[in-house]
């Protein structure tokens, strides 16, 4: 579903993707990991050119993205950002409801019924006519999951979603992402959490200075090649 090719990306003159290459396959949940300033959400958000990529190429379900179908596809991928981006005017419903009309011309009663659908998939189905900040910051990220997956989105990308979270709503905000990935959503995840990779994730991958410096199953979390990545490791514990 997503195929990137020696991607490069850099802010003026400092680079901080350095030619990446990666695959994720349809249903696939992969999560990178990597220490602060390696580059991992530039990563995320120049697969759909929220960051203009220098060289390279990306493919997301088999769209090459290119200035002309950039549109395209952003309507296929869902996204979440470490801080929800929530319209605070406007209540809970209409945040999902406004893309779908706008983006993606569906009329106004079927964008509702989706945003309903998707909310009750976050577990929100009754704050639908609330203000987001009459809700928790996990009830808000949870808003954000179902804004993005309202679109049915060919892959869900995340960009820690539950950093910015206080330490008692981190779990709700997982278990939801967990429901979601047993569905069988492709996600490409950027998070820390080790417990949840080990449990969802079919593949990690570990950045560092702008490039993959190991990637592989799970059971490369208990067990990394690199001295580099062991130590990361260590340090989240
Ligand atoms: P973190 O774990 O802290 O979120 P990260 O791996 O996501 O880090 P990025 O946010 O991609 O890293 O940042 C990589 C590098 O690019 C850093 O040196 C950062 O200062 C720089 N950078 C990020 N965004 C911009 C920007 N909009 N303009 C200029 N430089 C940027
Ligand atoms: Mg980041």
């Amino acid at each position: 579903v997503v195929s990137v090719r020696n991607l490069h990306v850099a802010y003026g003159t400092l680079e901080v993707v350095k030619g990446v290459d990666l695959d994720v396959a349809q249903g696939e949940k992969v999560v990178i990991m990597g220490p602060s300033g390696s580059g991992k959400s530039t990563f995320l958000r120049s697969l759909i050119w929220l960051v203009k990529p220098r060289q390279g190429r990306i493919l997301i379900d088999g769209v090459e993205v290119r200035q002309e179908t950039l549109r395209e596809v952003r309507k296929r991928v869902g996204f979440v950002f470490q801080h929800y981006n929530l319209f605070p005017h406007l209540k809970v419903v209409d945040n999902i409801v406004l893309p779908l009309v706008k983006v993606h011309k569906l009329p106004y009663k079927e964008a509702v019924a989706r945003a309903r659908e998707a909310l009750s998939l976050v577990g929100l189905e009754d704050k639908a006519n609330a203000y987001p900040l009459q809700l928790s910051g996990g009830q808000q990220q949870r808003v954000a999951i179902a804004r993005a997956l309202a679109k049915n989105p060919k892959v869900l990308m995340l960009d820690e979603p539950t950093s910015a979270l206080d330490p008692e709503l981190v779990e709700e905000v997982l278990q939801v992402l967990e429901d979601i990935a047993r569905r069988g959503t492709t996600m490409l995840i950027v998070t820390h959490e080790v417990d949840f990779a080990l449990d969802v994730a079919d593949r990690v991958v570990f950045f560092e200075g702008g490039k993959i410096v190991e990637e592989g199953p799970v059971e490369i979390l208990y067990n990394p090649r690199t001295e580099r990545f062991r130590q990361f490791l260590r340090r989240l514990h």
